[in-house]
């Protein structure tokens, strides 16, 4: 069993399913786990306990209604590493 913050699920999800969908942002792992770390400090943790990567505590619907703050936040994010990533430039 482990104890882990179960906005890392939500969040990570919401950024795939967010930068999936916009074309215009870079996906590699660096800007990727920026915006993640940058979402996840202006958040509030929600401890969990899992045991080998399945949730044991419940989620309650209340917790869902997070989802929205977080979107916000990753939208905000985004704009950060966009206009400032910290990836290697490739061309
Ligand atoms: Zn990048």
């Amino acid at each position: 069993m482990e104890i882990k913050n179960y906005m890392e699920f939500v969040v990570q999800e919401a950024v795939e399913r967010i930068l999936e969908g916009r074309k215009d942002l870079c996906k590699c792992d660096q800007c990727k786990m920026d915006i993640m770390a940058l979402v996840l400090n202006r958040v509030p943790p929600r401890y969990i306990v899992t045991n080998k990567g399945r949730i044991m505590t419940k989620i309650s619907e209340t917790e869902i209604q997070f989802q929205v703050d977080v979107i916000r936040e990753i939208v905000v994010a985004v704009e950060i590493v966009r206009m400032k990533p910290r990836h290697q430039k490739q061309e």
